[in-house]
């Protein structure tokens, strides 16, 4: 990767003077300048042909050559490019009437924005609103967004302690445990009983539980196949809703639409983005039950934006939805997905470094670990300070070196393609990351 002012080519060079990098000490921002992209792959200015094993964040779930989608954006464009959201417009009313028929139970009406973090901003608005509490309980272990709200609710352990753009957190969040069998000295029940407990001891001024239903860049942490529809009993008693963040889960990661269709669990709130256009336009959502759309009747839905439901955005959704349908990339994600986990399970046997394999469909990771029995992690995050990096890090770095891209976050390779990928992709990627997990074997 490019790194020196004069191997740079003029792209790098002019995006490095004057873009802001996101998450980073602007020092260590020096990005590689991506030219094309071809299938599940993305080609740099030097040539190298990458394939994508992380969708980018987990958003390009169709791949990069999504013609239905292109087309789609292209016609929109052409006839009506944007309206305000007081106008309605074809392709948001076939989306949101797309969305209540694959989204679990009575899910039904979507607000729209343009980011998983708005997205969840308005959920924590709406449960606020129906149920007349204020507090938002998520975990320790989470990712909800980058605004004041969202990122006080997220439990993310590379960022809570940051410094003081971020701290002090705003009123009224709280967190409990995680189902994390591996590394917490609670095991998932003994989680979901806390839960239950701290709901009561807040004196049920809870609106909203707020889940990935299984975890994502938190370290895919994969709860029992009860734990979700019971955290929902367990919500209800309280008064409080059930909001399922699937932001990554969403759009058949799991070989289902939506994770919590796969757990049997019915949340009252599902907010969603990423997969929800396969990432080819911005385009996030919020979709709560009838009952919660029947008390906004009367009461005022005190939230939106200027880009809700942009007419583009929407046609690069329902474009998205039908390529998921006609290409069969469900039922993809649950072949590959089959055949990713035991290859992943194959490398977790070979490598001493490698502490658990998780997840589910093509929503998988691999935990490291320092010492097997003891299940000591490597460093959890790179020093943003120092630039110092980590085990993880370096096994990242390795793999794209064989030209395998993953995500790497909070001591876990996050293993994460889109649903388009063939077997041969599968071993491709395992084969770079058999490779790379030489280096954290040698850390031990
Ligand atoms: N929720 C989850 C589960 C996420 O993974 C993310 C981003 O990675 C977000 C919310 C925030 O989404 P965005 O970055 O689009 O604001």
């Amino acid at each position: 990767m490019a790194s020196q002012e004069s191997e740079r080519t003029e792209i790098e060079r002019l995006d490095r003077e004057y873009t802001l990098g996101t998450w980073t000490r602007q020092r260590d921002f020096d990005p590689t300048e991506i030219v094309d992209t071809e299938g599940p792959r993305i080609v740099t200015v030097d040539g190298d042909s990458i394939l994508d094993f992380s969708s980018q964040y987990v958003c390009t779930s169709l791949g990069y050559d999504a013609e239905r989608i292109a087309d789609a954006v292209n016609e929109q464009i052409r006839s009506v490019p944007y309206v305000n959201p007081g106008w309605a417009t074809e392709p948001r009313a076939r989306l949101s009437e797309k969305l209540a028929e694959i989204t679990p139970g009575s899910l039904k009406k979507t607000f729209y924005s343009t980011s998983g973090t708005e997205a969840n901003e308005a959920a924590f608005k709406i449960a606020r609103s129906y149920t007349g509490k204020h507090k938002i309980l998520s975990r320790y272990r989470s990712y909800h967004g980058a605004t004041a709200a969202s990122l006080s609710a997220s439990g993310d352990p590379r960022r809570v302690a940051q410094g003081p753009e971020i701290q002090p957190e705003v009123p009224g969040m709280v967190k409990g445990p995680d189902p994390y069998a591996y590394g917490s000295s609670l095991d998932p029940e003994q989680s979901l009983e806390y839960i239950d407990e701290m709901l009561t001891l807040e004196g049920d001024t809870v609106a909203g539980v707020l889940v990935e239903p299984l975890v994502g860049s938190n370290g895919v942490l994969t709860p029992p196949d009860d734990y979700l529809p019971r955290l929902q009993e367990i919500a209800h008693d309280h008064g409080a809703l059930l909001i399922c963040d699937e932001v990554m889960t969403g759009f058949g990661r799991t070989g289902e639409w939506f994770a919590s269709g796969l757990y049997d669990a019915e949340p009252d709130i599902i907010t969603m983005a990423k997969g929800l256009t396969g990432s080819y336009q911005p385009l996030a959502a919020t979709t709560v039950t009838e009952e919660i759309a029947t008390h906004l009747e009367d009461t005022l839905l005190n939230q939106g934006h200027t880009f809700a439901g942009h007419p583009t955005a929407c046609a690069a959704g329902v474009a998205a939805i039908e390529t998921y349908e006609q290409e069969g990339l469900l039922e993809n994600a649950r072949e590959m997905g089959a055949y990713l986990k035991s290859e992943l399970e194959s490398l977790a046997e070979r490598h001493p470094s490698v502490g658990e394999r998780r997840g589910i469909g093509l929503h998988q990771g691999l935990e490291l670990t320092r010492s097997e029995e003891k299940r000591v992690p490597f460093e959890q995050r790179s020093d943003k300070v120092s630039g110092r990096t980590t085990v993880l890090d370096e096994v990242g770095a390795h793999a794209l070196d064989n030209d395998v891209y993953f995500y790497t976050s909070v001591n876990t390779i996050v293993v994460t393609p889109p649903l388009t990928i063939t077997e041969a992709h599968v071993d491709e990627a395992i084969d770079a990351l058999d490779d790379a997990l030489e280096i954290s074997d040698a850390a031990m």
